[in-house]
């Protein structure tokens, strides 16, 4: 046991949005199950979302709080209570979220100097903070929610710029200097790599607060991308350390999968006696994460190519989606509900524990990292249905580099919180999940491939195994930093 004196003291600070601080919470309990003295600092409804957890593992023993910042809802005009970008639903919202984002660094910054805390480790939306720890004097980490990959990608496009040699949007070009043959399009690229605005400052900055970091931690494991953690290394010249997957870290009972950042669905048993009354693998799971927005045409085909398909599925459909609604859901829904083959949860579904079920056969993914890694921990292969962010980068390591997915075919990113111009056809949809949930040979091999991973994973976060070791290496590599200061 540590003694008080000598006890590691880590800030953790999210990002305001689920698919961040759902990984940034469970990182933050990681620690503080191996003896650290953790504080997460968050604001009043975010807080909220992950409160019984934290309380939890507090009544444990652990060290582990929130500390809650007050929320700058009336300087910036937005609503009481409309804390993250999960909940905005405008882009006027989304700029008045990102001042408040600035407003609140101050009193983050007079905490760091209040509460001198040993090591900060933050989200990469708050470059700042590389100049808060040098002012402390202590280590500053950055923590990837995404992998490996998708960070080699995009450093390999910001340095070479392959999509400027080619004639047009369409066309495909190499990502020069990855460790596999990746080929992408110019549509499939980021905005802000396309563009010079004021997203593409905010890119570059953060891509400097990471080399000024002391490291970064990331949410992945050696196993998985083994090639593109050196590769990493070697383009940043930091070093990082693989501890997760960290959702298959700490969460490992009910209580804790069940809710994880998000209310469920009151009728949270209506899944549960559905899959129960399922055979093995006989499901595909569909979701899009937490913030996708699609068109009603795009959902009238999604539905048309899960129903052409004749395999059954759960869809989780957000209640923006709904608002769009006709007419025509109920009835599908009326549809599947009388042939029973299919589900549709609302708005947010028990993500980790549907995956793990064993009914569960597939998921389509829009490629968020943290619905990829707990695909893999669930041993399932996927479709993939990219959208906006680093989705297209994951999409290619899960198709091309893992060979774990198929795609569905999306040629376009988008902004996060626009529709698709782009409609992914019925026909398209249906090939994909008959491919994926048939008995073909290729399938197979993804399904054998997947559930390699999963074991993996398992073995990964293990005493003694890769991701449990690098997170013992890293406390005592910042204990010893400490010691060194004082
Ligand atoms: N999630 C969930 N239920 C939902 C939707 C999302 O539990 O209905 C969780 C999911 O398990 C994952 C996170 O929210 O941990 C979404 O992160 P991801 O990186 O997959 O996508 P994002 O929402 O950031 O685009």
């Amino acid at each position: 046991m540590n003694s008080r004196a000598d006890q590691l003291k880590v800030f953790f600070l999210p990002f305001l949005v689920s698919g961040h601080m759902i990984p940034m919470v469970d990182l933050a309990r990681l620690f503080a199950m191996h003896g650290v003295n953790v504080t997460i600092i968050n604001t009043p409804a975010n807080a909220l979302l992950f409160q019984k957890a934290i309380d939890r593992d507090a009544n444990s023993g652990h060290q582990i709080k929130t500390h809650i910042l007050e929320f700058p809802s009336a300087q910036v005009g937005l609503p009481e209570g409309i804390e993250n970008f999960n909940m905005i639903t405008s882009h006027g919202m989304s700029h008045k979220l990102h001042y408040a984002l600035s407003l609140l660094q101050k009193p983050i910054e007079q905490l760091f100097q209040e509460m001198t805390p040993d090591c900060i480790i933050t989200d990469m939306f708050y470059p700042w903070t590389v100049d808060s720890a040098a002012k402390l004097g202590i280590p500053r980490l950055v923590f990837h929610t995404a992998g490996y990959f998708s960070q080699c990608a995009a450093s390999s496009i910001k340095q070479h710029a392959p999509h400027l040699s080619v004639n047009s949007n369409a066309d495909t070009f190499l990502l020069p200097d990855l460790p596999d043959t990746i080929e992408m399009t110019t549509l499939q690229l980021p905005r802000w790599v396309r563009t010079q605005d004021g997203y593409a400052q905010l890119m570059d900055r953060i891509r400097e607060s990471e080399r000024q970091s002391y490291g970064a931690v990331v949410n992945s494991f050696h196993e998985l991308e083994s090639a593109y953690e050196d590769h990493y290394t070697s383009i940043t010249g930091i070093k990082a350390w693989s501890v997760g997957p960290v959702s298959l870290c700490v969460n490992r009972d009910a209580a804790d999968k069940v809710e994880r950042g998000n209310k469920v669905a009151p009728d949270e048993h209506e899944w549960l006696n559905w899959l129960n009354s399922k055979e093995c693998n006989s499901v595909l799971y569909v979701s899009f994460g937490s913030l996708n927005k699609f068109s009603t045409a795009q959902l009238i085909e999604l539905a048309h190519g899960l129903d052409a398909s004749s395999h059954q599925f759960i869809w989780v459909l957000r209640q923006k989606d709904k608002d769009q609604d006709e007419g025509w859901l109920e009835d599908f829904e009326k549809h599947i509900k009388e042939s029973n083959r299919g589900l549709i949860i609302r708005d947010w579904a028990p993500q980790l524990l549907i995956l793990e079920h064993p009914a569960i056969g597939g998921l389509v993914t829009h490629c968020g990292w943290n619905s990829i890694l707990e695909g893999v921990t669930a041993g399932l292969p996927m479709i993939t249905w990219p959208l906006y962010a680093e989705q297209f980068y994951n999409e290619k390591f899960v198709t091309q580099v893992i060979k774990i997915g198929v795609s569905v075919g999306v040629t376009e990113w988008r902004q996060w919180d626009e529709e698709a111009r782009e409609v992914v056809k019925r026909e398209e949809i249906e090939k994909a999940v008959i491919f994926l949930m048939g008995s073909g040979v290729q399938a197979a091999e993804m399904k054998n491939r997947a559930r390699e991973l999963r074991n993996a994973a398992k073995r990964a976060i293990q005493n003694s195994g890769s991701s449990q070791s690098n997170l013992m290496s890293l406390i005592k590599e910042l204990k010893s930093l400490k010691c060194g200061r004082s």
